[in-house]
């Protein structure tokens, strides 16, 4: 996720990283960038004599970063980690990790240790632990592949360097900069780009069903949400994600890609009520409006909810209307934010803006309803 406007942690990070640019999130992120295709075309670039696959890209940057990744699927991994580095290397920090897997209050996903006792040339200079466990209360399993390239993108930022890392919390501007990072190579775009437009074939919308055949494709470890947000960075056209939940049915969050962003943000007045002068005369024909916005309930007649339930088929919601209220954050699924469009649209004022339906699907998953709106 992007956030325009980074934090003064941000600015000192890109500083400490010797990045000089106006947006120093993006700095971050590119030069993140760079340095892996950098590796990669030193050994032949992607392709069958060079990077074949996400797990050779994975082992090739982690290789450059002196760096290993240890997965705990089950409780004797703990065992086998404590073992290794702890009695093996006497790096004891390794002997107390399930306490912070298993913290009740904040419990990690993944951490990373800069070995003490390494010698220069050691390939585990630092490691990255991983939850990996099932847990039905947890999401650590289906985030596994996340966490991973979570920690790999701190040892290519916040860790770069010999330093004391400090904690942090979730929505600290650095974690959704590292996120940024995470997703970036995580679903490495020499990769992902020809899938997408493999699965796209000619179609102008995205689906469930085609972020599976990513899944399957090319990142057989990825969850369905990192996946689908990796795949809208991507996509030229406006998407937005939302999720609804309780009974009756309440729109719980909101985030658009860049492109459903720049809308958002970026119509001017005249265009707007151009719009929706024309749409206006569309409404008539075709029936009702939805209001996109965070806590509007979606009442058991909405197409959201028939949709949701099975009742209605997507391809039944041609010309159906969305008025999308202001965002209440600035947040949006981008890669470079300060991509011009989107630091003059960021300039302006938001407003309710309207948007034909192009493409709605909505899926039932534990606790809540996703839905997947283009237009
Ligand atoms: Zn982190």
């Amino acid at each position: 996720m992007i956030r325009p406007n980074p934090s003064p942690e941000v600015y000192e990070l890109a500083r400490c990283l010797g990045i000089e640019s106006t947006d120093p999130a993006v700095g971050i992120v590119v030069h993140c960038r760079q340095l892996a295709d950098r590796w990669v075309s030193e050994i032949g670039g992607v392709g069958p004599s060079g990077i074949q696959n996400i797990a050779a890209f994975e082992s090739l940057i982690t290789r450059k970063l002196s760096m290993v990744v240890e997965e705990i699927y089950a409780e004797d991994d703990f065992d086998r980690i404590t073992n290794h580095y702890a009695r093996g290397k006497s790096e004891y920090v390794f002997a107390g990790l399930r306490a912070r897997f298993d913290d009740l209050e904040n419990p990690a996903f993944g951490v990373l240790i800069q070995r003490n006792l390494a010698l220069a040339d050691d390939p585990d200079q630092f490691v990255a632990v991983v939850d990996c466990r099932e847990d039905p209360s947890s999401e650590k399993y289906a985030r596994r592949y996340f966490t991973k390239w979570h920690e790999i993108a701190h040892r290519m930022t916040t860790h770069r360097f010999p330093t004391d890392p400090a904690y942090r919390g979730e929505d600290d501007p650095i974690e959704t900069l590292v996120d940024a990072v995470a997703s970036e190579l995580g679903f490495y775009e020499p990769f992902l780009g020809p899938e997408l437009e493999r699965a796209l074939a000619n179609e102008n919308w995205l689906t469930f069903e085609m972020i599976q055949s990513i899944i399957e494709g090319v990142f057989p470890d990825a969850s369905f949400q990192s996946t689908l947000f990796a795949c809208m960075r991507l996509l030229p056209t406006p998407m937005v994600y939302m999720e609804l939940a309780d009974e009756p049915l309440r729109i719980q969050k909101i985030l658009p890609n860049a492109a459903a962003y720049v809308h958002w943000k970026g119509l001017d007045a005249a265009t707007c009520v151009d719009r929706v002068l024309c749409d206006r005369e569309r409404e008539d024909s075709v029936g009702r409006s939805t209001r996109i916005c965070c806590g509007e309930l979606v009442h058991r007649d909405s197409i959201f909810y028939r949709v949701a339930s099975g009742n209605l088929l997507y391809d039944q919601i041609e010309h159906h209307l969305c008025d999308f209220a202001p965002p209440e954050s600035d947040t949006y699924l981008g890669r470079f934010p300060s991509e011009q469009n989107i630091s003059q649209a960021i300039m302006r004022p938001s407003h309710n803006h309207r948007g034909v339906l192009a493409h709605l699907q909505a899926r039932r998953v534990p606790g809540k309803v996703i839905a997947l709106l283009q237009y």
